[in-house]
């Protein structure tokens, strides 16, 4: 007989579950058991559900990556039990923690699928549904007895994206998210329709590794014309300082003062790593097409290529807390390791 796949579903918090404080009005996150009472439909579905939810779940603008550690010991705890697992978070910092936990997780062979609403499920309007009960049926996809899907993706309003390709561009449409440089992996319509070209492909063979030492020494910088010669200095002289993500215009251009380079030169020099991202929602880092980026080139800067922020901090703390040698880490950072750039 052929058996149904076991899916996780993992509540952290975030306005899928929340309610109205009677008092102030404000949303606040309430018990993940009235959540399911909330969606009957559920039992409806090809699949064994299974529910764990963070004590106190969260609105996910208090995410740290404690929370990532504590997701990832979920996945990890529950791994061979569970064909897939779907996330529940709020869509804030969403992309974020798909990013970390694609990093996180190592040779991840079953789906794990973050996923949330704009509205609380109990609201008539409420985009949760459809988010919830499609990513459940995309964790439960299988194919040859396999999941189809293999990666940390992010689900929502119709398409399935690889979560660490993902930023939030809404804070008011249904249509929250975006991946401007990578394609969708699923689109949900009358049919699920996979992109399969475009799915992640790990090694089946290797065990799961969850990484779980996040250094979070780093800062982000983002240009803007006017940005000034102390202020940049005193944060490149934080005192543990170890990488910084410099958002730059863009395919990775920056001011060509002296001053400016100056700084970052003399960062680098002291074995802080900078990481060059355009400030641009789409496209590329390209050091050495203008002048203008040239020098960042020739210092040392490393190239972020097309990754989100989301994906460039939180690949940073991930390998900040590898430990790898001054030396390699340009060289590694610039490498894709799950997906996140190319
Ligand atoms: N503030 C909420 C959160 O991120 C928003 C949401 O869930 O969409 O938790």
């Amino acid at each position: 007989m052929k058996s149904i796949p076991n899916i996780l579903l993992i509540y952290t918090g975030g306005t899928i579950g929340m309610i109205k404080d009677v008092e102030t009005g404000a949303l606040r996150a309430f018990d993940f058991n009235n959540l399911l009472l909330k969606i009957p439909e559920l039992k409806l579905l090809d699949c064994n559900i299974e529910t764990i939810s963070f004590e106190e779940p969260i609105d996910s603008s208090n995410m740290k990556p404690e929370y990532w550690i504590q997701i990832a010991e979920i996945v990890e705890s529950n791994y061979d039990d569970f064909d897939g697992f779907v996330i529940l978070h709020g869509s804030d910092t969403m992309s974020y923690s798909s990013s970390a936990l694609s990093f996180m997780l190592e040779n991840l062979n079953k789906p794990v699928i973050f996923t949330g609403s704009q509205l609380p499920i109990g609201d008539l309007r409420t985009d949760a549904k459809e988010n919830l009960i499609t990513s459940i049926q995309i964790a439960s996809l299988q194919r040859y007895g396999k999941p189809v899907i293999k990666e940390v993706g992010l689900y929502f309003e119709y398409k399935l994206y690889r979560g660490n390709r993902t930023t939030k561009i809404n804070a008011e449409h249904f249509e929250a998210f975006a991946s401007l440089n990578y394609p969708e992996l699923v689109e949900s319509g009358v049919h699920l329709k996979v992109n399969y070209d475009q799915l992640f492909k790990p090694n089946t063979r290797k065990p799961l590794i969850v990484h779980k030492n996040l250094d979070q020494n780093i800062a982000i910088i983002k240009l803007f014309p006017g940005i000034s010669n102390t202020i940049l200095e005193s944060i490149l002289n934080t005192k543990g300082l170890k990488g910084i993500i410099l958002e730059t215009y863009g395919a990775g251009n920056c001011t060509t003062e002296n001053w400016f380079i100056d700084i970052l030169k003399e960062a680098i020099k002291k074995g802080i790593h900078i990481v060059n991202i355009t400030q641009c929602s789409g496209g590329s880092v390209s050091m050495g097409q203008y002048e203008t980026s040239s020098k960042l080139k020739k210092i040392g800067v490393i190239s972020g290529k097309n990754s989100t922020t989301e994906a460039a901090v939180s690949k940073l703390m991930y390998l900040l807390g590898q430990n790898i040698s001054t030396n390699l880490f340009k060289t590694i950072y610039e490498t894709s390791l799950r997906g996140e750039m190319n």
